[in-house]
Parts: structure tokens; C-alpha cells; sequence
């Protein structure tokens, strides 16, 4: 898929002649579509992608990023997400 973005104009035409398939990526990344349907396909495959991720796909240990993309729950990432969720409550207060 080419990663050139259409045109403001191309988009709203393609959108109006009923050129851009809903409910797909492509409605949402490439036509910047933000229907009901292209934003919950677009949602999906996020949330499919991250939960694909592994502890052992990590590169890093010990980031609160890695807790909760990874699902990395070694001894210093466990560390790094209290930390951050120590430092979250602070910044409430
Ligand atoms: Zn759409
Ligand atoms: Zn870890």
C-alpha cells in the first residue's frame, strides 16, 4: 500500500462516491475515514497487534512501557509499573 496520503479533496470524493470500503484499515489509515465501523476495525487490529506482543519480545526490562505493552511481568519491570503507578497517584493529589 502506497503511503501517500490522498488529498483532502480526493478523500471527501472517494467518500462521497462511495469508493472507500468501511469497516477496513484502509478506510481508516488511508482515507482517514472515522466512521462508527472504520474506527472499530481500526481499534480491533490495534488491539489484536498488542496483544500478539510477548514478554519475550521485549527489548528492555524494567519499564513500566513494558509491563503493560509486553505483558512483562519479571521482577523489574513489576518494579518499574508500581513506580509509575506510585508516581501517577502523586501527580492526582
Ligand atoms: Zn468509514
Ligand atoms: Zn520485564
Amino acid at each position: 500500500m502506497s503511503l501517500n496520503k490522498p488529498t483532502a479533496e480526493r478523500r471527501a470524493q472517494a467518500l462521497a462516491n462511495g469508493e472507500v470500503k468501511h469497516g477496513t484499515a484502509t478506510g481508516y489509515q488511508y482515507w482517514g475515514c472515522r466512521c462508527a465501523e472504520c474506527t472499530r476495525s481500526a481499534t480491533e487490529r490495534t488491539r489484536a497487534y498488542l496483544k500478539s506482543r510477548t514478554p519475550e519480545m521485549a527489548k528492555t526490562h524494567g519499564t513500566a512501557s513494558t509491563y503493560v505493552n509486553y505483558h512483562c511481568r519479571c521482577d523489574l519491570c513489576k518494579a518499574a509499573a508500581s513506580l509509575a503507578a506510585q508516581a501517577r497517584k502523586a501527580r492526582q493529589k
